[in-house]
């Protein structure tokens, strides 16, 4: 992962139920065997997927993330937005089509170590792999409707947008961009070619070999950790927490890509004590104590109607577990929290940067006052700064 830099230098069982609902059969986890054969090497079509192969049994098997949905032409898989077109391949069907743009500030992805204060031009698609209880973007993510996709966009179209719009970044974010990764790589690339950076908003649950793919094309990632519980991940969002893992693992200790994590905690599944130890030492002892992990507020929504809006005093209880487990920035989101929105140094305690909700009210590590370390004891703080 990427350490302290300038923005110039950085341009750089699923349980086996979750899948039961797609219209084809879904086997987790399962691997190629000697008899399964690649299905589009040669395939030119942008829309073509990128990770597949034929299984023994004639099916053709999506490789994009743990589900690994089995399809005969005509099937969709799990996250519906994949599908086994009639040449007997896998085709992305969403891609070159969004569900809508939004320009919002980089914090609110939320990203705060990675051009604090810049503008981000927002899109994403339709469908997600994942099947969580309390999606916040379900009319989205769980779209069935491709009315919703309404704007057709090429990737050089919203590198363009981009530019005109004066954004320093583009996220691929309301849906996973798991789902269409294809869309979103050549979207990097174009991005990229144009010194636009791409971000990736995602759960993290994807397959290690697509995510090897996926990873060097993204500047910056804010990647989910839901939870730490196998029980938590399988009930109520219908994947599995070491998938996820080994994929945050990944991405922060063996690519360049800038990663946070968010953890949106819900009250009475996630939030116990012992599962937050566990949650930040595993993050402490795998990928360090400089990722910055942010804890949100969950407000009732989709299916967990039920469950009331995370208490501040919940999230002010998260951030300080973190603290006391050596994680060095911890902040708490969707609230009015100036403890909870501000970068400390390390070191001596200073506030480097001060924000209220999305919003930066001083930065001493950005130029032109700041070079990416703390002023007073010039302590480095990891993340890319203009
Ligand atoms: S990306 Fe979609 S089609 Fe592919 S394995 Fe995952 S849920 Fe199934």
């Amino acid at each position: 992962m990427a350490t302290s830099s300038t923005a110039s230098a950085s341009t750089a069982s699923a349980s086996a139920s979750p899948a039961s609902t797609a219209s084809a059969s879904a086997s987790p986890a399962s691997a190629a065997s000697a008899s399964d054969q690649r299905t589009n090497a040669g395939d030119t079509s942008p829309d073509v997927g990128r990770w597949q192969h034929r299984g023994a049994d004639g099916r053709v098997v999506c490789d994009v993330c743990p589900r690994h949905c089995r399809l005969r032409p005509g099937q969709r898989g799990f996250c519906f937005v994949r599908s086994c077109h009639d040449d007997g391949l896998i085709h992305c069907d969403t891609y070159g089509r969004s569900s809508g743009f939004a320009i919002d500030p980089v914090e609110k992805k939320p990203l705060n170590h990675f051009l604090p204060g810049s503008r981000v031009l927002s899109f994403g698609t339709a469908g997600c792999n994942s099947a969580c209880r309390f999606c916040q973007n379900w009319d989205i993510s769980k779209a069935r409707d491709w009315d919703r996709l309404g704007a057709e966009a090429s990737p050089v179209q919203i590198a363009t947008a981009a530019v005109r719009d004066g954004v320093e970044s583009v996220a691929f974010t309301y849906n996973d961009p798991i789902v269409f990764a294809e869309y979103a790589i050549d979207t990097a690339n174009a991005c990229r070619d144009r010194g636009i950076h791409p971000i990736a908003v995602t759960a993290g649950n994807m397959e290690l070999a697509a995510a090897r793919d996926f990873y060097p094309h993204m500047d910056a990632a804010n990647i989910d950790l839901k939870g730490f519980t196998e029980d938590f991940y399988e009930r109520i969002t219908g994947s599995r927490l070491a998938d996820v893992l080994r994929i945050i693992d990944y991405a922060c200790n063996d690519t360049d890509c800038w990663v946070e994590l968010t953890t949106l905690l819900i009250p009475g599944h996630n939030d116990d004590d012992a599962q937050l130890h566990a949650e930040c030492i595993w993050i402490r002892e795998h990928v360090g104590c400089d990722v910055p992990l942010h804890f949100s507020a969950f407000h009732p929504d989709y299916r967990m109607l039920d469950v009331p809006p995370t208490p501040a005093a919940t999230l002010e209880r998260a951030r300080s577990i973190a603290m006391d487990e050596g994680l060095r920035y911890v902040y708490t989101g969707n609230v009015h929290d100036s403890a909870g929105d501000a970068t400390l140094c390390p070191a001596c305690g200073a506030t480097l940067i001060q924000r209220d909700w999305y919003m930066i009210e001083s930065d001493l590590l950005s130029a032109p006052a700041g070079d990416g370390t703390c002023p007073t004891c010039h302590t480095p703080i990891p993340g890319v700064w203009h």
